[in-house]
């Protein structure tokens, strides 16, 4: 097992009702001017910023609104909130909805508190921020895990670059099943879907040795699965709904990660196909992961066979290859059946995006067993469309 040093710093309240309980708890001890951010209308509609925004005044807390948070949030958004923090004096945040929104706070929440430009802070002079306006995340929509952990993704419209930043840690996160309940059931599939990406991306990295790390990987893309196919007949499941909003959670609250050096290959491939096309995070997984796979298997072909067989229950074929094989082919198979696209042109994507320039701009990772080149990533893409 490789060296690690572990911290878990969210604490958790999960299940119905588990919001209204947590903030109740937890608001006496935080800021006084509260930043309710949250994404698009759907949460008024639902009647659920009402509901938050009646506990936050309960609590005695001032709140300051700030919705609009886009799916693939920007950094003008980021900065716009941070404004927003300096103005109003805010010293809570609440992030409410899905990995877009709480990513956004996140950053929001390190940028208030310094003047440089955290962007050039992270990408320019590899540093980290140091200070952060606290937090707090309702998840409404799982799947990508970002209540987890510090990592965000931004999009940097003006560099044409979404990337990874690193802020602030959420306090505290509020994980209620029901909320998914109004979430657009192809989002709660494509939140879905992003889970087996992460539990992916973390268990072909290295170390390929055996390892509790991977045994645990294997758990989460079964439950994810099986749970997944349960929704496919039974929509409102809620046993099936809150098993896959802890495995969002688990795949990304670094205990899969333990002794691993996670690769990521595909999501740095989405991230730039996003930044260029602002495609739906998990459909763009969903078609680039298989051809990615099938362009890398030979190579880790052990891996991709165990993955076949503990994953996906396939019987041992003549040779480890072909079992490996097996295995890609299964995932390709799933994605299908469960109506996830499995072409760029299914998802709506624009023929003439300029996939080299996607290529080309695509962060190269370790590899998991195979180190790409730009020319393969141009490939995949170009197998995908
Ligand atoms: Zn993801």
């Amino acid at each position: 097992m490789e060296k690690f040093t572990y911290q878990y710093p969210v604490k958790q309240y999960f299940g119905k009702g588990c919001a209204e309980e947590a903030l109740k708890k937890e608001m006496p001890d935080m800021g006084n001017v509260v930043m309710l951010a949250y994404g698009g209308g759907s949460l008024k509609r639902t009647g659920l910023y009402d509901k938050i925004r009646g506990w936050l005044e309960n609590a005695g807390k001032t709140v300051v609104d700030f919705g609009g948070i886009m799916p693939n949030p920007t950094y003008d958004k980021v900065q716009e909130g941070a404004e927003v923090v300096r103005k109003e004096g805010v010293d809570f945040i609440l992030a409410v909805g899905g990995g877009s929104v709480i990513d956004c706070c996140k950053i929001i929440s390190a940028q208030a508190k310094t003047d440089e430009d955290v962007w050039n802070m992270f990408y320019n002079e590899h540093r980290l921020p140091t200070e952060f306006v606290p937090c707090g995340a309702v998840v409404t929509a799982s799947g990508t895990g970002a209540e987890q952990n510090n990592g965000a993704v931004i999009t940097h419209e003006e560099k044409k670059i979404k990337g990874g930043m690193v802020g602030a840690h959420n306090d505290f996160a509020m994980l209620d099943p029901m909320y998914t309940m109004t979430v657009p059931f192809r989002q709660v599939i494509y939140g879905a879907f992003d889970t087996i990406s992460h539990a992916m991306e973390t268990y072909f990295g290295k170390p390929q040795e055996n390892n509790l790390s991977d045994d645990i990987s294997e758990a989460v893309m079964r439950s994810v699965i099986a749970n997944i196919r349960v929704l496919l007949t039974d929509p409102e499941n809620y046993n099936a709904r809150s098993e896959l909003m802890w495995s969002s959670a688990m795949a990304e609250n670094g205990i899969l990660k333990i002794g691993k050096v996670t690769d990521f290959q595909c999501h740095q491939m989405e991230h730039q196909l996003g930044a260029y096309t602002d495609c739906n995070h998990g459909a763009g997984l969903a078609v680039l992961h298989p051809a990615l796979y099938r362009h890398i298997c030979e190579a880790g072909a052990a891996k991709f066979a165990r993955f076949a067989r503990n994953v996906w229950g396939i019987e041992e074929k003549a040779t480890e290859l072909e079992t490996a094989q097996a295995g890609v082919a299964a995932l390709a198979d799933f994605i299908k059946e469960i109506g996830l696209p499995a072409s760029f042109t299914e998802m709506g994507i624009d023929p003439n995006t300029d996939f080299k320039a996607v290529a080309d701009s695509t962060n190269i990772t370790a590899g998991c067993c195979k180190k790409l080149t730009h020319e393969e990533i141009l490939e995949i893409f170009n197998e995908c469309r």
